[in-house]
This record gives structure tokens, C-alpha cells and sequence, in this order.
């Protein structure tokens, strides 16, 4: 699949304008550091008499930050959209490097004074609350001597990318990276998939000892930033500067006994139930991507276009408005879906700040995955849309724990409809490959968070001893269905692919918790699905302007991922699958 990258598309500046400008000058070049200084200047030096004008001021320092963040989002997407454009890829980094830290120490001193002026002229407490604690959090944590050890961070995690990005094997005769040797795992030929995982796998050990240098490197400039800031440790600090106002770590810690408890068991099922089926005495790790009745991957489509005509009948039939929003982003030019040279990989939605629409980027091949990733940036984009009326950028976006309810429940909700792509068996093949991947993740994302809570609790440990805590995890939460004999040392560092571990550490529990909330909107929408798509909508609406239970509320479900919520979720998920297999 090929399509023709147009510059002159990934324009945006012919977007509809939102809203009139109040305060950033039309013309103003918002790439230059300066002109971008002397805007924050005045936002610092403004003069403020009254709740109104403090308003005002906050409604133009959000102004300001939506026109930057658009020029960032423009500068990203053209980027992604063609990475062999050096000019491209160097006007982001420029921006990155220069635009950005630039801003941070002002973004401090606007936070400092607006908790001083709010003391002043007290604002609407209901409105403010959620922006007002995230700005008294944000000011505990800064700390000017953190600045260069956080710079050092992100170089740190740029080497991480590199190191992983430069691992190629030689395999069938020619030089493939990692993810393009991916696919050997869904070929039905049994040695074939051996000799590759292997060849994969050999090729990651060899490194391994580079990445353990990077994470140990890590480990100890985050344990610093933690002190600076006069946290107990890395977890709370970490807890903090992502605004987890509403658990803890003790929750995280319930969230991982009831995954072991009700959510691995599945887990077991599903591995029995492929075993009996390929007729396998042991799954190994190469048996678990196939088809495991030997059919060949599923093809819903040929080209983009259909892609986008099969999606859009499938977002009509969930709900017309959002038919009509997904119709009006091809319109504007916002899609960018087929796969070509010189794309960056993955799939994202990345929201204009300005503009306030959204804009969806990924690499569609023709897979049954390329259908879910576009519900599920479609879910993202729709967020965007439903909350775009709020004046305050910091409320047209929601935290992790809920944007990923909208794009999980849009994969489950869309997923009803996904017969417009297929027959009815290979209906039932994708979503029973759906349901197993829901139950595989949220087992493994119970691990990865147990293993980072365990890392930042014992910041004295030795590589040893990070390595026997990480078997006994892995075990823990579903290893041991794989048999995994004379792979052992393959086994002990599995985490090394992991990149929230080495990039963003601590995020990744939030998919856990957001997939039980979709699993609800699902359960909802089962048993009334006109009512379960007005209060997904409703929830969408409110943005990030209040705490996530109350988001939650609004969306028809429970903020929980307790046992009380879990256990009747999986009864329900496991009602489903046997229906499927
Ligand atoms: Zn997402």
C-alpha cells in the first residue's frame, strides 16, 4: 500500500479559525524564542486589579499555550509524515530544543503568580479546582536544580531509542529490524517461527548489557530529582508530577492481587484453549501471535480508502454524530492513515490545539489491527471534538486514566459493527483476538507496575537482584503458561522492551485502569446502547475540568479497579469469549 505525502496538506493553516485571537498577535512567529519570551513577558508584568481581569489573564495565558502547542503538534506531524526530510525533522527538533525549555522557568514564575493573585481575587471554586491543584502540585515540584538532570534524562531515553532502534538480524537473506521480523510470529510453519524468535531474541541479548547501563544510569538521576524535590522517594515524586490526585499506590498495589487473583486465571484459559487447538504439548513463546488454527492473518481491505469508507460506515451505525464528526476530518484533511517510506511507525491522534481538531496519524498495512487502531484514535479524536468548546486548553484534555476509556470503549463499542469488513466467521476471529488481547494486557500491565513499584522501593538494589525480582513478577502474572526451558536468560530480561521503564516511568498502569472503564461502557452498551453512547459522550464533554470520578461518573461507570469492579467484568468478558471460540 502507497500513497503520495503532499506537503501543502499538512498545511492546517487553512483550518476554520476557532477563536478570534484576544491576546498572541495574528502575525506573531511563534518558532521565534523571542517573540515567544516577549509574549510570556507580558502575561508576567501584567498588571492585575480584579477576579475578571485575573480570569482574562488566565484566558490569555491559554491562548498563548494553544497557539504554541499547535505549532508544535504542525511541526510533530510533519515530521512523522515524512522522517527522511531533514529540513522537517529540524525545524522540531529546533523547536524542542529551543522554544520549549525556554518557556519552563516563566511557566514556574506565571504559577507562582497566579496561587498569589487567586489568594487575592478568588475565583469560582467549583471551575477552578481541578486547574488550581495541578498548578499548587506543579509549583511543590519545581526545583531549578532539576532542570539539567531532567535534560539529562531525556538524552538518556534518546540513547535508549537509538540502542533499540539500531538492532537489526539478518534473516532469509537480507537485513530486517525487529518489528518487520514480526510478522514470522503469525506464520503458520512452526520452525520457521522458531529460528526467527530466536534470531530476535539472540540479537536483543546482545545488548542487554548496554541497556542495563542506561537504566541504571537512569534509575540514579531520577532517585535525585526525587530528593531535590523532597520526596520520599521516586514513586511519590513520580505520583505528583503526573497529577495522580485520585489513587495511590496502594491502589496500584490491589489493582496487581486482584489481576493475579481473577484476571491470570483467564489468562491460563486462554493459553489451555490455544494449546488444545494447536495440538501442542508446551506453548513457547514463539506459539502465541498465529493463527492458532492455522488460517492465514486476516485481510479486511486492500487500500486506505476502504479503510476509511468501512470505519465511517461503522461510526454512522454507533452513533450519527460521531459519523458526522469522522466524515468532517477527511474533509479538512486530517487523516493520514496508509503506510509508505520514510513514515514514522505507530499510530497516534495528536489534537490542534488552536484549531481544536483533531488529527489521526498511522500506518495502515491491511491487517485487522489497522481497524482497531483507527476506532481507537477515532475514539481520542472524538474526545477532542466533545471538549473543544472549553475556553481553558488545560480543560479540552482529560488525564490518561479517562482518554484512554474513549478510545478502548470506541474499540469494543466499534468492534460490534466490524462485520462491515468481514464474513461472519472471521467476525467472530477478530473479536475473540480482541477479547484475548484486552485479558493478556491487563495482565501485563499488573506486571509491569509491580516491577516499577518494586524498583523505586529498593533504590539500593543490585542488577541481581533486579533481575530475580523481575522473574518472580513475570511469573506472577502469567509467565509460567509459556514454557520457557533453556530460554531462561531471555526470560530475565524481557522488561529491556519495555520503553515506559526507561522513557516515561510509572506510565502504564493507567491502561489498566482505563480498560476496565472501557470493559463497562461495553458492558453498558450491551445492555442499552442508546443510553451507554449518551453518557460516553457526556463524559467526553467535560474534558479535564473535573477529578477523574467524577469523569468517570459522567460517563455512565465506576472510577474503580477493585475487586468489585474487576471480578463481575470478567465474568462478563469470559461469557463472551466462550461464545467466540
Ligand atoms: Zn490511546
Amino acid at each position: 500500500m502507497s500513497s503520495v505525502f503532499r506537503k501543502e496538506e499538512m498545511d492546517f493553516t487553512k483550518l476554520p479559525v476557532y477563536a478570534q485571537r484576544n491576546f498572541v498577535p495574528a502575525r506573531a512567529d511563534l518558532l521565534d524564542v523571542k517573540e515567544v519570551l516577549a509574549l510570556y513577558a507580558k502575561l508576567e508584568e501584567r498588571v492585575i486589579g480584579s477576579a475578571k481581569e485575573l480570569e482574562r489573564w488566565l484566558l490569555d495565558r491559554s491562548e498563548l499555550e494553544a497557539a504554541l502547542s499547535q505549532v508544535g503538534s504542525i511541526l510533530y506531524i510533519r515530521m512523522t509524515c515524512q522522517t527522511d526530510d531533514k529540513d522537517i525533522a529540524g525545524a522540531y527538533t529546533k523547536f524542542i530544543e529551543t522554544v520549549s525549555p525556554a518557556i519552563k522557568p516563566v511557566n514556574d514564575r506565571l504559577n507562582h503568580k497566579y496561587l498569589a493573585l487567586a489568594k487575592q481575587f478568588p475565583l469560582d471554586r467549583n471551575r477552578y479546582e481541578v486547574h488550581d491543584r495541578a498548578i499548587r502540585m506543579d509549583v511543590d515540584l519545581f526545583v531549578e536544580a532539576n532542570v539539567p538532570l531532567q535534560t539529562k534524562v531525556e538524552l538518556l531515553s534518546q540513547d535508549y531509542q537509538t540502542v533499540s532502534g539500531a538492532m537489526t538480524v539478518n534473516f532469509e537473506g537480507q537485513e530486517q529490524t525487529l518489528p518487520q521480523m514480526g510478522k514470522y510470529l503469525l506464520e503458520t510453519d512452526r520452525a520457521l517461527r522458531e529460528k526467527a524468535w530466536r534470531a530476535t531474541a539472540e540479537r536483543r541479548l546482545k545488548d542487554k548489557d548496554k541497556f542495563e547501563e542506561i537504566f541504571g544510569e537512569l534509575f540514579t538521576l531520577r532517585n535525585a530529582i526525587a530528593r531535590n524535590a523532597g520526596a520520599k522517594n521516586f514513586t511519590e515524586y513520580q505520583f505528583k508530577s503526573y497529577h495522580r490526585f485520585d489513587y495511590t499506590p496502594d491502589d496500584c498495589k490491589r489493582y496487581h492481587e486482584t489481576v493475579e487473583q481473577f484476571i491470570v486465571p483467564l489468562n491460563g484459559m486462554i493459553a489451555q484453549q490455544r494449546r488444545e487447538e494447536m495440538k501442542l504439548k508446551n506453548l513457547r513463546p514463539w506459539d502465541g501471535a498465529v493463527d492458532p488454527l492455522g488460517r492465514k492473518p486476516l485481510k479486511p481491505f486492500e487500500k486506505a480508502e476502504q479503510l476509511i469508507a468501512g470505519t465511517q460506515t461503522i461510526f454512522n451505525k454507533v452513533d450519527p454524530q460521531l459519523g458526522r464528526e469522522f466524515k468532517e476530518m477527511q474533509d479538512l484533511n486530517l487523516l493520514d492513515l496508509a503506510n509508505r517510506k520514510g513514515k514514522a511507525p505507530g499510530g497516534y491522534q495528536n489534537t490542534l490545539s488552536e484549531a481544536r481538531k483533531p488529527f489521526i496519524f498511522m500506518n495502515a498495512v491491511g491487517v485487522d489491527d489497522d481497524i482497531r487502531t483507527l476506532l481507537h484514535e477515532g475514539g481520542h479524536a472524538f474526545h477532542a471534538l466533545a471538549s473543544a468548546a472549553d475556553p481553558l486548553l488545560d480543560y479540552r484534555h482529560a488525564p490518561m486514566e479517562f482518554c484512554e476509556v474513549a478510545s478502548m470503549a470506541m474499540e469494543l463499542i466499534g468492534g460490534r459493527y466490524i462485520n462491515t469488513f468481514y464474513s461472519e466467521e472471521d467476525t467472530k476471529r477478530s473479536n475473540r483476538e480482541h477479547l484475548e488481547g484486552i485479558i493478556q494486557v491487563l495482565a501485563w500491565v499488573a506486571n509491569i507496575d509491580a516491577f516499577q513499584h518494586w524498583l523505586y522501593e529498593h533504590p539500593q538494589h543490585s542488577a541481581d537482584e533486579r533481575r530475580q525480582a523481575w522473574l518472580g513478577f513475570y511469573e506472577q502474572f502469567g509467565g509460567k503458561f509459556i514454557d520457557w526451558t533453556d530460554l531462561t536468560e531471555v526470560k530475565a530480561y524481557l522488561w529491556h522492551r519495555q520503553l515506559h521503564i526507561f522513557e516515561v516511568p510509572f506510565y502504564y498502569i493507567e491502561y489498566g485502569i482505563a480498560q476496565l472503564g472501557a470493559l463497562q461502557v461495553w458492558r453498558n452498551a450491551k445492555k442499552d446502547p442508546k443510553k451507554a453512547l449518551a453518557d460516553y459522550r457526556r463524559g467526553l464533554a467535560l474534558g479535564g475540568s473535573r477529578p477523574l470520578p467524577e469523569l468517570y461518573k459522567a460517563a455512565g461507570i465506576k472510577f474503580d479497579f477493585s475487586e468489585g469492579i474487576i471480578r463481575p467484568l470478567m465474568e462478563a468478558v469470559t461469557e463472551e469469549w466462550q461464545k467466540l471460540v
